[in-house]
């Protein structure tokens, strides 16, 4: 047996896949079957010991319940062990490389995590006076101050919770803007490449959304959009790098053009990740900009929520900041929270959220900054660059990528023309991956080009790593092309579950347990 330090898994010789051999327990080694925690629980179990209750009379008014609440019944080591097996199912950036494109899941560092839990930080409590959180405040005010710096703008908006909110953020400062001139302008553009969030977005804010065809060369057309522009154009939304990865050129001359057009430009910062320290967005012509801190700043993509989004403001849209703003006097910092007693000169549309923003994220994303200085992130941004081009390189002799003749950013970007022929799909491809210890890369998405499939390295990967990724995606891609197959038909093999019927579980989701559906739930 040949154990290579690049090689994730070794596999050992008289290795049999568990089909030709199922386990007399339905367990597969040490990962465990797990059903759901109602079907484990008995009745009659618990895991606490309280005494009972005295109460002499209720004071439910009648409305207490009559039936047992249905609670599973379990021992304390039966709920640990219930989900410490599920977390085993899950895939994370601290498990493998996760080459997911347009997402930056690059590795969390363990100095941010330690910073977001000190008790200052970690125990705070969003209604605190100001006088006990000077130390948080100031912390917000010197992540403003990077992020302003970092990205050329005079302002910025905290409070929005992710991406997404963060283009709404600045959607609704444009809106105010082109109110406050007395105008009213109902059309947005947005390149048939953006992410899905924009249209949307625009859609949410009460626009109509009008599409932006792309060039040849995966860019946006410069010339079409022009032609788009009028007087009732509130604004484009443009992500740069694009959502193929490539650098929008033009883009000067763009912004040029929308603001001789009375519109605003606003950027979609999602792969800031590619340019963070190299480019300033203020300095291409951008209105506003959000940051994803947990794609360009290395907080965690959580389950229910990224948690922050911060929007980057030009001089034009900062009078517009939603409130609570953030300032500082002689007396310290504080916030402002009454839009009537706002400091002369602004003009805030609203409040996106009820608090702040998102101090946890705040704390790991100042830490990641000052652990990398403003050198450190620009070496990140080179680095996450360089990774991509190292897979793009790698790979475009036996993948097909589109706009492969040139360099690419922080994201290399293949169509499935390779596989045209062979009857292996994208999505065997990327399923096929799991088999192979990885999580798949974006699949179909950008739609611009047909059977996507978006990959993007990050800087954190060492070239090890990538070499190891190259190598099972090369033979995959020659193993497809000489019809050997039987890897991609119903890929995952080897996964807690198999392919999915994916159109079943979007149409008819089982979203909730009950008791009497067992059966059919369990399915
Ligand atoms: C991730 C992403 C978004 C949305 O950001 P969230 O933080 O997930 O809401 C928008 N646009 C692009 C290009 C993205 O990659």
């Amino acid at each position: 047996m040949e154990i290579d330090p690049n090689r994730r898994r070794v596999t050992a010789p008289g290795y049999h896949p568990p089909e030709e051999l199922p386990t007399i327990s339905g367990d597969r080694g040490l990962d465990h079957e797990e059903k759901l925690i109602f079907e484990i629980g008995r009745d009659g179990v618990t895991g606490v010991d309280l005494p009972n209750v005295q109460v002499a009379a209720t004071r439910l008014g009648g409305q207490q319940r009559r039936a047992a609440i249905g609670l599973p019944g379990l021992s304390e080591p039966e709920v640990i062990r219930h989900y410490v097996r599920l977390s085993r199912m899950n895939y994370a950036i601290d498990s493998g490389l996760y080459p997911l494109g347009s997402c930056t899941m690059k590795h969390n560092p363990r100095l941010n995590e330690k910073m977001a839990r000190l008790p200052g930080f970690g125990d705070l409590h969003p209604l605190a006076p100001a006088s006990a959180t000077q130390g948080a405040l100031e912390l917000i005010s010197q992540l403003m101050n990077w992020l302003t710096q970092l990205t050329g703008m005079p302002a910025v908006a905290m409070s929005p919770k992710a991406g997404a909110h963060g283009e709404l953020c600045g959607l609704l400062a444009i809106r105010a803007a082109i109110q406050a001139r007395g105008e009213t302008r109902p059309r947005i553009l947005v390149p048939e490449s953006a992410h899905g969030t924009n249209p949307a977005t625009a859609a949410f804010a009460g626009f109509t959304v009008d599409e932006v065809p792309a060039k040849p060369d995966g860019r946006v057309d410069a010339e079409a959009l022009k032609a788009k522009l009028g007087p009732d154009v509130a604004a484009i939304m443009l992500t740069n790098p694009n959502t193929c990865g490539l650098f929008e050129g033009e883009i000067i001359e763009i912004a040029k053009a929308v603001h001789a057009a009375g519109a605003y430009f606003y950027c979609d910062g999602a792969n800031f990740n590619a340019i963070a320290g190299r480019v300033r967005p203020g300095d291409l012509g951008i209105d506003a900009m959000h940051i994803n801190l947990h794609k360009t700043f290395s907080t965690p993509h959580g389950g229910g929520g990224p948690g922050a989004g911060p929007v980057v403001l030009s001089a034009a849209l900062a009078p517009f900041a939603p409130i609570p703003l953030l300032v500082a006097d002689k007396n310290g910092f504080r916030l402002v929270e009454d839009s009537n007693a706002v400091p002369a000169g602004t003009k805030p549309f609203g409040r996106m959220c009820a608090f702040h923003g998102q101090m946890g994220m705040f704390v790991r994303a100042l830490s990641y900054m000052l652990s990398h200085g403003r050198d450190g992130v620009r070496q990140a941004s080179e680095d996450a660059v360089l990774s991509a081009n190292y897979i793009l390189a790698s790979l475009k002799d036996v993948m097909t990528a589109p706009f492969g003749d040139g360099p690419c950013m922080h994201e290399a970007l293949f169509d499935d023309s390779f596989l045209e022929g062979t009857g292996v799909t994208t999505l065997d491809f990327a399923k096929a991956m799991i088999d192979e210890g990885y999580h798949p890369m974006t699949m179909y998405f950008p739609l611009v080009v047909h059977g996507a499939m978006l990959i993007e390295p990050t800087e954190s990967e060492s070239k090890g790593s990538l070499d190891a990724f190259i190598h099972v995606l090369r033979e995959m891609a020659l193993e497809a092309k000489a019809g050997k197959t039987a890897r991609f038909a119903g890929a995952p093999r080897l996964a807690p579950r198999r392919r999915l019927d994916e159109t079943q579980a979007a149409r008819k989701p089982v979203l909730r347990w009950k008791r009497d559906e067992l059966p059919q739930a369990a399915e």
